[in-house]
């Protein structure tokens, strides 16, 4: 936990959010400013600022939330979508900890 973290505060829920799918590594929700028709982000419950932040021993949580976004494509009933990870400033990343979008794509 990042005291200073937007999304560690929605993991820990002081702030809320309009949770989809929680395990014991992720965590997911509907992004507060929705650039689709579904637009979740998918995020490790572990603070990690940036995919260059991440630990070898992460793989694990990552290679869940690609699951995670999987089963939520299929529950959500999309043919397509996009998935995307911004890293760093530049990178078009505004909040540093790591998130996955999942952005649905007309059917
Ligand atoms: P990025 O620009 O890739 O860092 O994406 C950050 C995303 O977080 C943006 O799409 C924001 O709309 C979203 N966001 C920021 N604050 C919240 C929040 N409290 N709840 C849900 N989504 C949020
Ligand atoms: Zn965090």
């Amino acid at each position: 936990m990042e005291d200073s973290c937007i999304f560690c505060k929605i993991i820990a829920g002081e702030i809320p959010s309009k949770k989809e799918y929680e395990d014991d590594l992720c965590l997911a929700f509907h992004d507060i400013n929705p650039r689709a028709e579904t637009h979740l982000l998918i995020i490790p419950k572990k603070h990690i600022a940036t995919v260059k932040d991440m630990e070898d021993k992460d793989e694990p949580a990552m290679g869940r939330m690609l699951k995670v976004a999987r089963d939520l494509g299929k529950k959500f009933g999309l043919e397509n979508y996009k998935l995307q990870i911004s890293v760093g400033k530049l990178g078009g990343q505004e909040v540093f900890h790591i998130h996955l979008h999942l952005l649905s794509a007309p059917n």
